[in-house]
């Protein structure tokens, strides 16, 4: 299979919310996780069971499922400025946000348990989540 083909039939196989879920959960820490956890090891596996595929190793995961699952557009990478989270005014609800464009990825909110930060950091985005992100703030 391509992987393009992985990742529509991927999508057939566990349907599209928990494909959003399983991509969104790939991109949603920066610096990007060094492994999946261990439900989407077990989505995969049941699914390279089900096709008779080899394994897939965690350092094709960002290769294969690198395109927007909201959009579809392929994802780019982008280094922006961390913020606190009270800093950070939108216009419209987070779990609206997280449904129209879960990968805008502008700036990235402060991770509280840390103690010193960085001022920027390394992202991936969708550019259609980001023009929807300045549409509707
Ligand atoms: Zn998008």
């Amino acid at each position: 299979m391509t992987n393009e083909e992985i990742r529509s039939e991927f999508e057939k196989f566990v349907g599209n919310e928990k494909y959003k879920h399983f991509i969104l959960t790939i991109y949603e820490a920066f610096p990007l996780r060094k492994r999946l956890f261990f439900w989407q090891e077990q989505l995969l596996k049941d699914f390279t069971n089900e096709f008779d595929l080899e394994i897939i190793e965690f350092s094709k995961i960002h290769e294969i499922f690198n395109y927007c699952p909201v959009h579809n557009y392929q994802l780019k990478r982008d280094n922006v400025p961390i913020v606190d989270g009270n800093e950070i005014n939108s216009k419209i609800s987070y779990e609206r946000e997280k449904e129209l464009f879960p990968l805008a990825n502008i700036i990235a909110p402060r991770d509280l348990e840390r103690f010193s930060y960085p001022k920027t950091v390394d992202v991936v985005y969708c550019k259609k989540c980001r023009e929807l992100n300045k549409k509707y703030n």
